[in-house]
């Protein structure tokens, strides 16, 4: 036995070193493209879906979203999925969401 009182382990932020890199909580898909109806804003608890009239779709800020799910099914065409669960197409949509609150 060594050393159990004394873990040196864990406390705080272990970010030293670390690459960051935001988690995607729920992801936009290409289904938004051109409808852009706003169904999902309006029940986001915590307001992190946005767009802009340069874009052709809406967006989940990954750094707000609460993972809820409380967007999905207001949804009318099945745009709004868990990452883990986009579809391998539209994979690259995580990354495109994530880069839109980087600007
Ligand atoms: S999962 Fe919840 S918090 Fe995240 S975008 Fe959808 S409604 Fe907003
Ligand atoms: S509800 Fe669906 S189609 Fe409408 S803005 Fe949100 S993701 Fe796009």
């Amino acid at each position: 036995m060594t050393h159990l009182g004394r873990s040196p382990t864990v406390r705080g932020a272990p970010n030293a070193g670390a690459i960051f890199v935001a988690p995607v909580a729920y992801t936009i898909t290409q289904p938004c493209i051109g409808v852009k109806d706003a169904s999902c804003v309006e029940v986001c608890p915590v307001d992190c879906i946005h767009s802009d009239d340069a874009s052709d779709q809406y967006f989940i800020d990954p750094d707000e979203c609460i993972d809820c799910g409380a967007c999905v099914d207001p949804c009318p065409v099945d745009a709004i999925y868990p990452e883990d669960e986009v579809p391998e197409e539209w994979r690259s949509f995580i990354q495109i969401n994530t880069d839109y609150f980087k600007k």
